[in-house]
């Protein structure tokens, strides 16, 4: 299957929004399946979305409105079956997570990591390894858990594509030798322990409590 040329990702998402011309539903999950395959329009795609959420001032709606597509594919049964691992590896390839931070309402949060997490049981080492740079989410964590609504899926997300020993630093792959002193959280250095507290903090004394109720869920 080729992939989605750079200048036809635009084309591809109005389809998917259904902007261009009547479509049968074959149509839309020959592009969905496209879409799945293309690393290309998963780099593209998050890339400018996340620059629109700079420009925008973080407008709710608007914001909202550039996940749709996301959903629209991780929605379609067929393309979740055949294309789940390519979809999965390409999200892990982006920076999707960032873009959910940013972009998502909590309810579309919750349907999206429930959805990755059941791809993710299903995904290769490798591809659990890709999402796993792109993990802790304390961002995300700590928005769920003061909502009071399911950040179950986040936790059990983390236990299933992070290396128990690997750095707590998003982006950072050397192991942990240092642990923070409240919450156990390993990090490769006192410098990226200090560097990671803006985001860390959020979830520190959070983390013990959740990490237990995972267990015993
Ligand atoms: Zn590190
Ligand atoms: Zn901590």
């Amino acid at each position: 299957m080729s992939p989605i040329a750079p200048n036809k990702v635009k084309d591809a998402i109005n389809l998917l929004h259904g902007k261009i011309g009547k479509h049968s539903r074959e149509d839309l999950a020959l592009v969905s399946q496209h879409i799945c395959s293309s690393s290309i329009f998963w780099q593209k795609f998050t890339a400018a979305n996340l620059e629109e959420t700079k420009s925008r001032h973080r407008q709710h709606k608007h914001l909202q409105s550039l996940i749709l597509p996301i959903q629209a594919i991780m929605y379609n049964p067929r393309t979740m079956l055949s294309f789940q691992e390519s979809l999965v590896e390409n999200l892990a390839n982006s920076s999707v997570f960032d873009y959910l931070d940013e972009a998502a309402d909590e309810e579309t949060k919750l349907m999206f990591l429930n959805d990755l997490k059941n791809a993710l049981e299903s995904a290769n080492g490798s591809t659990r390894q890709a999402m796993g740079k792109q993990m802790p989410r304390a961002r995300l964590l700590h928005t769920l858990v003061i909502s009071n609504s399911q950040w179950i899926p986040v936790i059990q997300i983390q236990n299933m594509v992070m290396d128990p020993v690997r750095c707590n630093r998003r982006g950072c792959e050397k192991s942990g030798n240092s642990q923070c002193a409240r919450c156990a959280s390993r990090y490769c250095s006192a410098d990226y322990q200090k560097q990671d507290w803006a985001e860390h903090k959020l979830v520190c004394k959070l983390l013990p409590g959740l990490k237990s109720k995972v267990q015993s869920a």
